[in-house]
């Protein structure tokens, strides 16, 4: 355990908006100058280590990435940086989509699909890791490939040249830097960021370019348009707010892509046939031009994109079958089921759904986004198997009507570097500060601690949900002190939910779709005790397709696992009962027999189904 003083100064350090970056302890290498941001969220991030994921699935998730990228060879991690530069590259190649090869080959052989394009995440990620657990060797690691990796970036940016993706490679480094300077601690970080960031300018374009844009310039083979500068702002406005240098700001509003963001804003639909993750990603963008810039134009593009998303989603939450966004209410998700197992990109996807769901919470304080998050995190995340250490990866939630979890064909993808960013972000996405107390957004096991009014406070949460529908706070305070505890309160929850404090049932006023504020004296040892009815449901897939529907308790998208009845009811459905108390599968008595369902999170390797089509 680290000791208080310590914990707070990581606390402080890891303060990641810019909105609160006036509040922050002086870093040992001074101010850097300030960044002008007009808008101050309702809600603020806590920093990393303020938030302890306690044992749990998550925690686990989180202790995995943490442990296999801590232990990821370094000279590897680097050699394709210093291939491309003609400097000596000793060690082994990492292999997969990361290797700096000549031999890829469209669609058989993704083998250096992207050189050295997730080594920016796997920074990202073992920064937050420090700062989470205050992890010694972990902080060493991340300075140590800062060092390494700025002795490979040349003037003229020869690693950027006769590259695939410039831009998506520069964001992940972006990010990496920008994470390794603010959570790691590391004075160098920023130096190498604007190196890095001149060394690739002139391998990007203009301006931000869709697949579209891309296809209609020359370019190699096709696979050198895949580049994904629309992404670009989300980091750059934060490179920006970290280091107070406006080159960055300037560059982020180069690379708007105004012809995404401005029908978007006016609530056209311009997202069917457009590439799934990326298009999320791209929404955080639009959040950090709307922070920065203050034009609420950008805010209303992403609440409306998101809002499309979530109009195309599965009852999983997830989207984008073969990464690809369709039309809202056509029959497209419906034919996905028996067309694609790469029904969506899960660690990516999830990290991408998670950091737009935490902006348009902490800006609108609306809960809904929070169900969303809680959606995707046990229906997808939750049940992605743990990346290997040769690189091997889960990619794809297969939510089709054959469908079994499978590991992805090629080594060291995308999602190997998303997942370990995500994993991280358990805790901060969990609880939100803001000027009256603290706001509990999942119902994970773990400790939040904070400052209220000069108090240190500690909530401690105590849960098994949801294969129970109950959770416990308790609350350590040096002191009493007055603040409101506000409590997502989910819109799946029955009208049974309650919510006590010290063994008394509070006033009604438990609503569903709103956060319960709960304004009192807290004093040292206070309770909060909440347990939550989570009534069956069946969502249909479409409102084409009534009658194909998952059966949904409280966040969890129950999956038919084993053989399934030739016939089966609406009312058989609804009926379903947990197997015992302590199980997490339930089972349906069908007319020819009994069918077992399993959340996503605990089915291995078993086929699975997660739509059923229903008689009466
Ligand atoms: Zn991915």
């Amino acid at each position: 355990m680290k000791s208080p003083s310590r914990r707070q100064f990581l606390a402080n350090a890891a303060i990641t908006t810019g909105a609160a970056i006036a509040g922050r302890l002086v870093p040992a290498w001074g101010y850097p100058p300030p960044a002008q941001v007009a808008i101050t969220p309702q809600l603020s991030l806590l920093g990393y280590s303020q938030v302890q994921l306690l044992e749990g699935p998550f925690r686990r998730q989180f202790d995995q990435n943490h442990d296999l990228y801590l232990h990821l060879d370094e000279d590897a991690m680097l050699k394709p940086f210093r291939q491309r530069e003609g400097l000596p590259a000793p060690g082994p190649d990492m292999g997969g989509w990361y290797d700096n090869a000549n031999d890829f080959n469209l669609p058989d052989n993704f083998h250096g699909f992207i050189p050295g394009h997730s080594f920016g995440q796997y920074l990202s990620a073992l920064a937050r890791a420090y700062a989470i657990t205050g992890s010694k060797p972990t902080q060493a690691k991340v300075q140590r490939l800062v060092r390494a990796y700025a002795a490979t970036v040349s003037a003229d940016g020869n690693f950027f040249a006769d590259y695939r993706a410039p831009g998506y490679t520069f964001d992940k480094i972006c990010c990496g830097l920008i994470d390794a300077h603010e959570f790691a601690l590391d004075p160098a970080a920023l130096a190498v960021l604007w190196r890095t960031t001149a060394a690739a300018m002139p391998h990007l374009p203009e301006k931000a370019l869709s697949r579209a844009e891309q296809r209609a310039r020359p370019y190699k083979d096709i696979s050198y348009t895949y580049d994904e500068t629309y992404t670009l702002p989300e980091n750059l406005f934060l490179a920006y707010q970290r280091s107070g240098d406006p080159r960055y700001r300037d560059l982020a509003v180069r690379f708007i892509e105004k012809e995404y963001f401005d029908p978007l804003a006016a609530g056209m639909n311009i997202l069917p046939g457009e590439h799934a993750y990326s298009h999320v990603n791209a929404l955080s963008s639009a959040m950090q031009a709307y922070l920065v810039l203050g034009d609420s134009k950008y805010l209303r593009a992403a609440g409306n994109g998101f809002r499309m998303v979530q109009e195309q989603s599965y009852a999983t939450g997830a989207w984008g079958p073969d990464e690809t966004f369709i039309v809202p209410g056509s029959d497209g998700l419906n034919q996905s089921l028996s067309k694609t197992h790469a029904s969506f990109e899960t660690p990516c996807g999830a990290y991408a759904h998670f950091k737009i769901t935490r902006y348009l919470l902490r800006v609108t304080g609306d809960s809904r986004y929070g169900d969303s998050m809680e959606r995707i995190l046990y229906n997808t995340i939750a049940g992605a198997w743990p990346i290997l250490p040769d690189g091997t990866s889960f990619y794809y939630s297969d939510f089709s009507n054959t469908a079994k979890k499978v590991h992805y064909r090629d080594k060291w993808p995308c999602c190997s570097g998303t997942f370990p960013q995500l994993a991280a972000d358990y805790g901060i996405s969990s609880y939100y500060q803001s000027k009256d107390g603290i706001y509990v957004n999942l119902f994970l096991p773990s400790a939040v601690s904070w400052s209220q009014n000069g108090t240190p406070c500690t909530l401690t949460q105590t849960t098994d949900f949801p294969r129970a529908g109950t959770t416990q706070f308790e609350m350590k305070l040096s002191r009493s002190e007055t603040f409101s505890i506000h409590v997502r309160i989910p819109e799946w929850t029955g009208a049974k939910t309650t919510v006590a404090v010290n063994g008394v049932k509070t006033a009604p006023g438990v609503v569903p779709g709103k956060f319960l504020p709960l304004a009192r004296t807290w004093k040292d040892g206070d309770r909060v005790e909440i347990e939550f009815e989570m009534p069956l449901r069946l969502e249909a897939i479409d409102s084409r397709n009534p009658d194909t529907v998952a059966l949904m308790r409280g966040p969890i998208a129950l999956f038919a696992v084993g053989n399934i009845p030739e016939r089966i009811t609406r009312g058989q459905l609804m009926a379903a009962t947990a197997v015992a108390q302590s199980s997490t599968d339930w089972v349906v008595k069908a007319d020819a027999g009994a069918l077992t369902l399993r959340p996503f999170g605990l089915i291995m390797n078993e086929n699975y189904r997660l739509y059923l089509n229903v008689v009466s």
